[in-house]
């Protein structure tokens, strides 16, 4: 018989539109699965694990994060989107060992765990070797994180010589990796692919891209139209008939409302990393062509080089400038809102229900529903900001923080449970991940002394040659 256990007596917010909120619930686990949620349930014969006082949720879900990045948290604390590409992508990138790479993503997905976040898209584009691509991999699965792998095609030096000499033999590594370790079902890593910059490279590589993806049903995710005065390849891909729901499309802030219209036609879904763009000046979060398009907000970390990796804190500022966004009109013609438009319950939709179903997910994960996947979180215990929590849902959005999140279970099996995690030493992750750290910038620094900075500030890796490597 498979193991079983009862939460019993939490204040329950299950996002299954069928069950609602039960201030008092019970939600029964069998092996894997959830097998019953209700009030009282009648159940003998498991762990009973009591949760009164808490908050139930499902797991959260992040749709774009370069998990790898976790090793350089912190860097571009004061960088602007230029300095992020030059200085991250084409000078730390290059400077990642294999090594390093399953540092960050297994570093980074323990982040994630401990935050409630039990699903990432790891939008993993630091595959500069084969091994690198094996590492993201290996990364991910020794965290014991829910992930969808998204394979990233980038080509990340433009002043060695590259490792993969022709993209045809990208494309044939990413083939290699779904063959290793994708090639049976069931397991807690599903497989992606991270598009090349659209609009940059050949739209013949982008082709290439989604044609091998989609011959092997694996989830496409893209950087879309995050750059202004810069092509976002969003046209090409409509006219090509290249678009659709097995898409994720990740910031969108520069798409025109025409083209708002073709994305959401399509189905395709759409991934917001509400910290990155305000910090890094890319635009408005596009909470509002969501809900003028009809389509389903979701929320990512992106980078903890720059930003928070929890979660929580995407949700709390997304709301807080959807909130914004919805009363400026109002406000400018000086009057205040009668109600409030967006709430908070809404806002956790976000990051369940909406970015299960991003995912491609839905029948497994994003809410706690009978037959579903056991990713779930308990929420409470001794901080301030859990007492009193007289609702829970704000509770859960504007008090929480990571060490508020308790409990954490995956498949059913706990991660973190009451406040500590299981299955990793911490304070070895984190002296390894100092060393490390140290180790990448010094060798920047050696390859690339005006790092960081633009070709403006002198930053030797000038434009024509990141532009050449891009195009290659
Ligand atoms: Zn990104």
């Amino acid at each position: 018989m498979k193991r079983r256990t009862l939460l019993t007596g939490g204040h329950v917010l299950t996002m299954d539109p069928a069950l609602g909120t039960l201030p008092t619930g019970d939600v029964l686990l069998e092996g894997e699965r959830i097998a019953a949620v209700g009030t009282s349930l009648p159940v003998v014969d498991a762990e009973v694990v009591d949760v009164r006082g808490r908050i139930v949720a499902p797991g959260m879900i992040d749709t774009h994060r370069h998990t790898w990045q976790s090793l350089v948290r912190g860097l571009c604390t004061d960088w602007t989107l230029a300095d992020y590409f030059y200085g991250v992508r084409l000078a730390v990138s290059p400077a990642y060992t294999a090594e390093d790479v399953h540092l960050g993503n297994r570093l980074g997905a323990v982040e994630a765990l401990d935050a409630g976040v039990t699903t990432i898209l790891d939008f993993s584009h630091c595959n500069n070797t084969p091994d690198h691509a094996d590492a993201a991999v290996t990364g991910l699965r020794d965290a014991g994180i829910r992930a969808a792998f998204c394979y990233g095609f980038f080509e990340s030096n433009p002043l060695a010589p590259p490792h993969f000499a022709a993209h045809e033999q990208r494309v044939a590594d990413f083939e290699r990796i779904a063959d290793a370790y994708f090639a049976a079902d069931g397991g807690l890593l599903t497989l992606g692919v991270a598009l090349t910059e659209l609009g940059v490279v050949p739209f013949s590589h982008t082709r290439a891209e989604i044609e091998v993806a989609r011959r092997r049903e694996a989830l496409i995710a893209t950087h879309m139209a995050c750059v202004w005065g810069m092509p976002s390849g969003f046209d090409e891909l409509a006219t090509a008939g290249l678009l659709g729901p097995d898409q994720v499309h990740i910031h969108c802030n520069t798409l025109t409302d025409a083209q708002w219209t073709v994305l959401a036609a399509s189905g395709a879904k759409v991934s917001i990393s509400v910290e990155t763009e305000l910090n890094m000046g890319m635009g408005r979060p596009v909470f509002g062509a969501c809900a003028a398009h009809g389509v389903l907000p979701t929320l990512s970390c992106d980078v903890v080089s720059l930003n928070s990796g929890d979660l929580v804190s995407q949700i709390r500022q997304g709301l807080g400038f959807t909130r914004w966004a919805e009363t400026e009109a109002l406000n400018l013609r000086g009057r205040d809102p009668r109600v409030v438009t967006t709430t908070a319950a809404q806002a956790l939709e976000w990051s369940t229900v909406n970015a299960a179903d991003a995912l491609g997910m839905s029948e497994r994960i994003g809410s706690i529903s009978p037959g579903k996947q056991a990713d779930l979180i308990v929420v409470g215990g001794p901080g301030i900001g859990q007492h009193p929590a007289l609702d829970a849902a704000g509770t859960m959005v504007f008090q929480t923080t990571p060490a508020d999140v308790r409990d954490v279970l995956v498949a059913g099996r706990f991660v973190k449970r009451d406040g500590r995690l299981i299955d990793h030493d911490l304070p070895d992750l984190l002296g390894r991940a100092d060393a490390a750290a140290a180790r990448i910038l010094r060798r920047v620094q050696d390859a690339v002394p005006s790092f960081p900075g633009t070709p403006e500030d002198g930053f030797e890796l000038n434009a024509a040659l990141a532009t050449a490597n891009l195009r290659a």
